[in-house]
């Protein structure tokens, strides 16, 4: 099966973002287990832009905080971290290739199926893709920002057997660690809620930039996509190899939805960045909850954003909670005059579906 492995910032880096070679090596010796074991394996790592800082003195109270400079410095950290990549596959006797991947090449279909060409011919010719964001160009407002829902895409992209998120705690715990001691380890989590987001919380530590919440998050679309994930320790011990044979307290396992989605509204549901949201009214909502039907205009109340027609929006309730996301036909300030408007109504021409069910996912 393939493996998708993604690690953070805080395991590969000391706290001045120096890189730690031991710990990218013991990284890189599982993956190459899995290999030997048959398994294709994707690396996904951050760190360019820690390992870039300690290299242009940029440390302490100098540690800056623009985007333009974090980008810089990613320029020298990625190359850096590449090279310890590159020599610790060697070792095992194993060729590595960096891929460098954008938002757009997910948000826009014809760049999404070829990333996924390439990092398939890479998988064929034996190579281990180590893919991290294009961290130098990407655009600040559009940026991924954690590796995390980058290798929850990565795994749906390759319709991967496992996404593994490795972590500086044991998984998704019950409670923080640092507030209660009695906080222990989750096992199994069959499907991700409100509440479990509400408990995975905000952001993680000063130098990573992800945190449980993010984890959450991509180990739902994973699962959404039909790919397990393992959440865990990047120092236990054997991780990859324990999470691939799903021994017990690995971490926490989120298991797949059965019916997971077709690849389109996978692609609409969780890669292409939603430009706006529309507000629904009770009646829409249930309807498209429970009926795969199509969103109307007499359906809508509000529309927050500028969006054009074919733009992703998100769908939200009369109480504002996102329930949906779909491709509109109308853009956004045609729609603001259609809002409400019953189908017999609607000015000759204009679409009778705001979101056609065909590009509508529906995400409870
Ligand atoms: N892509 C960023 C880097 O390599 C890190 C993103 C993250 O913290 O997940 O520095």
């Amino acid at each position: 099966m393939i493996v998708v492995a993604k690690i953070g910032t805080s395991s590969v880096t000391d706290d001045d973002g120096w890189i730690d070679e031991g710990a990218i090596e013991g990284f890189v010796a599982g993956l190459a287990g899995l290999r030997a074991a048959g398994h294709d394996v994707v690396a996904v790592t951050s760190g360019a832009v820690a390992a870039g800082l300690p290299v242009l003195g940029l440390v302490g109270d100098r540690r800056p905080r623009d985007a333009q400079t974090l980008q810089a410095a990613s320029a020298v950290g990625q190359g850096r971290l590449m090279g310890v990549y590159d020599r610790a596959f060697a070792a095992h006797g194993v060729i590595s290739g960096q891929v460098l991947l954008a938002p757009l090449d997910f948000g826009v279909r014809s760049q999404y199926l070829h990333a996924r060409g390439t990092l398939r011919r890479l998988l064929e010719l034996g190579v281990v893709p180590v893919i991290n964001e294009n961290d130098a160009i990407a655009d600040d407002e559009i940026r991924f920002g954690d590796n995390d829902r980058l290798a929850g895409l990565v795994a749906h992209l390759l319709d991967a057997g496992l996404l593994v998120l490795l972590t500086d705690t044991a998984g998704i715990l019950t409670a923080d660690p640092r507030l209660d001691p009695s906080a222990s380890l989750i096992e199994e989590i069959v499907q991700v809620d409100h509440a479990l987001e509400a408990l995975a919380g905000g952001a993680g530590t000063a130098r990573g930039s992800g945190g449980m919440a993010s984890k959450v998050a991509a180990a739902k679309m994973a699962a959404w996509s039909g790919v397990r994930t393992v959440i865990a320790s990047s120092s236990r011990p054997g991780v990859l190899a324990d999470a691939v044979a799903g021994v017990p307290g690995v971490g926490t396992v989120v298991l797949p939805r059965e019916a997971k989605l077709p690849a389109r509204k996978l692609w609409i549901g969780f890669a292409v960045p939603a430009a706006g949201t529309v507000r629904v009214d009770d009646g829409a909502r249930r309807a498209l909850l429970e009926r795969n039907v199509s969103l109307l205009p007499a359906g809508v109340v509000a529309v927050d954003g500028s969006f054009e027609a074919d733009a992703a929006v998100e769908v939200a309730g009369p109480d504002g909670t996102v329930f949906a996301k779909g491709l509109v036909r109308v853009g956004a300030s045609l729609l603001r005059t259609l809002a409400g408007r019953r189908t017999a109504d609607l000015p000759e021409g204009t679409p009778h579906e705001v979101v056609h069910r065909d590009d509508l996912v529906v995400l409870p």
